[in-house]
């Protein structure tokens, strides 16, 4: 059943002579995935993609997470629709924000009140300058492998030792903000206290995934979290939880607000950044925290943040559409159950091949790591096999299953998906467990 994309490997070369890697994001080129052309695609609707070539693809790449109703859901067009034809930039305020904002403090008691930007990078930047503003402190606190977003401070690696200083992960930041930033591994809060212990009185902020997207999904071990916010405010420094990923992922409401998890209800971080689901598909950010803190932007405060697009009609309306859908009834839960059975046949399937498979799996979203050991913190999702995942990765493709070209990144389910869906998806990794 193996598709051509002749015209999709036409648009490429096309695309390489204008756009910079013929991608306007570079995690959407297969460089990754052992290289070749991207798909192209024309158009999507519910859990489907249709690429140039008129194949058709079950979609869990999702976006990188802002599809959880799938595409073009009628009630998320009709609401773009309608801001389309009352006009979708003011530079006024709207009151549409002013409910959206009621909506995000519903779901999330931490947020006394919010700021809406234009993406989780936005997002985040923010929620740094701030947290700098109100303790008047420079450094940051990060863990390897979580990423948030492509701004200067964040985008440090660890250097040789977990508390030492970073080092930039990519040219143009200079080595003197990089120095600002300290990175240490995910669930290690001996970890954590060493580099508190050596920066706490410098420190503004510790900034984390509270359930990490971006080395696969992979939990906080129980007390991690709790530990880290007990560590962090007695160092003086402030807790920011990144919840661009997993805002409204696994239930209506944020992973701090998770109450599945005990763990995870007790706390409360002092700011909180937002994006991807909350736009319905349309360009959002959002921050938000305490009161006292979020005091600090101006223009009641001296931390200056503003921006053009920031709370346009559009994506507001698009956001509440989008959240209005996820307040029905068992959604959650159809997207778990629907995961959980992906997963259990994706095991057993990988099992009957000798295929070594560590899936993990949190409600509607998982990550397949192609090793024989849990993931738990980056080094053990970079100790994985890359080459493995990148043949599983194109295998699917042509059968037509689309993922996203990273062994790190999550397969997200939506209210679209199927149980004829996951047994499509399931028939075709058996082919290409059978096949690697
Ligand atoms: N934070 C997290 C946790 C993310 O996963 C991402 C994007 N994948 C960002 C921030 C940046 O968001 P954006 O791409 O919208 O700038």
């Amino acid at each position: 059943m193996s598709q051509t994309r002749t015209r999709s490997s036409e648009l490429y070369e096309e695309a390489l002579k204008h756009i910079v890697g013929g991608v306007n994001s570079p995690s959407r080129s297969f460089k990754a995935v052992g290289g070749g052309a991207p798909v192209f695609m024309k158009r999507a609707e519910g859990a489907y993609f249709w690429d140039v070539d008129d194949n058709r693809y079950i979609d869990y790449l999702c976006a990188y997470g802002p599809i959880i109703t799938g595409h073009a859901h009628p009630h998320i067009t009709e609401a773009i629709t309608r801001a389309a034809q009352t006009g979708v930039l003011y530079g006024t305020p709207t009151e549409l924000e002013i409910h959206m904002a009621k909506m995000l403090k519903d779901a999330v008691p931490s947020l006394d009140k919010v700021r809406f930007v234009n993406s989780g990078t936005e997002a985040v930047m923010s929620t740094i300058r701030v947290a700098r503003a109100y303790t008047g402190r420079n450094k940051i606190i990060k863990f390897a492998g979580c990423y948030h977003g492509h701004s200067d401070l964040v985008l440090v690696a660890a250097g040789s030792g977990p508390s030492t200083l970073g080092i930039p992960d990519s040219a143009g930041i200079p080595k003197s903000i990089a120095q600002e930033v300290i990175t240490v591994p995910f669930n290690d809060l001996n970890a954590l206290e060493e580099a508190l212990n050596a920066w706490g009185a410098e420190t503004a902020a510790v900034m984390v995934e509270p359930i990490v997207g971006n080395f696969g999904m992979v939990m906080p071990e129980p007390g991690f979290l709790e530990g880290l916010c007990r560590l962090a405010r007695a160092a003086g420094a402030l807790v920011i939880y990144d919840e661009v990923i997993t805002g409204f992922r696994f239930h209506y409401g944020l992973a701090q607000t998770y109450g599945v998890f005990p763990d995870f209800a007790a706390i409360e971080p002092d700011l909180t950044a937002m994006g991807k689901i909350i736009g319905g598909g349309l360009p959002i950010g959002a921050y938000g925290g305490r009161k006292s803190v979020m005091d600090q932007v101006a223009p009641l405060g001296p931390a200056y943040q503003a921006g053009t697009m920031a709370g346009n009609p559009a994506s507001i309306a698009s956001g509440i559409a989008c959240l209005e859908v996820l307040q029905e009834a068992g959604v959650y839960e159809r997207m778990d159950a629907l995961a959980a059975k992906l997963a259990d046949g994706l095991q057993a399937s990988a099992n009957r091949h000798g295929v070594p498979l560590t899936i993990n799996r949190i409600r509607g979203s998982l990550s397949t790591h192609f090793c024989d050991h849990p993931v738990t913190n980056y080094e053990q999702s970079q100790d994985t096999d890359g080459a493995m995942f990148g043949r599983f990765f194109k295998l699917m493709l042509e059968q037509g299953i689309c993922l996203a070209p990273s062994k790190y990144e999550a397969w997200f389910l939506t209210t679209a998906h199927t149980e004829a869906d996951i047994d499509a998806t399931l028939e075709a990794a058996e082919h290409a467990f059978a096949a690697l």
